[in-house]
């Protein structure tokens, strides 16, 4: 679970390899790949559980603030 509170996890390009470790993981399929890029299409199906954000083995995912209901 995030401990800063309901956040989505973003994405830094330049240290993601392509794994594809964290669109594996997501319980709620929100985030996808287009071909080496990671994003995140169905942000409100996120639940900020952070495994996204664990398995990420070179910490390409940070969690950023949710934007403004
Ligand atoms: S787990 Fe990390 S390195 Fe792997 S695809 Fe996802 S963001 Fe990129
Ligand atoms: S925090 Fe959880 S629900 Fe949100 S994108 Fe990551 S794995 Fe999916």
């Amino acid at each position: 679970m995030n401990p800063m509170g309901p956040t989505l996890p973003e994405l830094d390009a330049s240290r993601c390899t392509g794994c594809g470790e964290c669109v594996a993981i997501c319980p709620m399929a929100c985030l996808e790949a287009l071909g080496r890029i990671v994003w995140l299409p169905r942000p409100a199906d996120c639940v900020s559980c952070g495994a996204c954000v664990e398995v990420c083995g070179p910490a390409a995912l940070t969690w950023q603030a949710a934007p403004a209901a």
